[in-house]
């Protein structure tokens, strides 16, 4: 489980910080990305910062994880030609910078280079 104090995402949610919101209903927001790795780079966010990584939330919720597959997909429809590439890095040996589990999900021209 991740720590009582807010993850940069819980504060873009609770609007302490400002981000580009993309998407948002009452379980998910998604963002773009203050650094993009590829021309459209957009996080999917649960709105609970309780799974750190994608494989506490498949084992707790699995119902969330596929809701924000299916919001990947239609952002990804509606910010490119519908094709992606979904990246969860899980922990910080794979490049996981924020505990607070969040898809990245990529597209438009990708380079082979675009991992995030
Ligand atoms: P990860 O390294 O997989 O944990 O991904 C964290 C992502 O959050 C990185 O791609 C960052 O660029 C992105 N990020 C960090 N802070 C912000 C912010 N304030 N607004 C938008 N994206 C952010």
């Amino acid at each position: 489980m991740s720590s009582d104090e807010p993850s940069i995402f819980t504060r873009i949610i609770n609007r302490e910080i400002p981000a580009q919101i993309v998407f948002e209903d009452d379980r998910l927001i998604a963002i773009t990305d203050i650094n993009p790795q590829a021309p459209v780079h957009l996080l999917v966010i649960p709105k609970t910062q309780q799974y750190r990584d994608v494989g506490e939330l498949a084992e707790a919720d699995p119902e969330l994880l596929s809701q924000m597959v299916r919001v990947a997909r239609s952002l990804a429809q509606d910010h490119a030609d519908g094709e992606f590439r979904l990246v969860f890095n899980s922990g910080a040996g794979a490049g996981q910078t924020v505990f607070h589990v969040h898809a990245h999900v990529l597209a438009g021209d990708l380079q082979e280079s675009a991992l995030v």
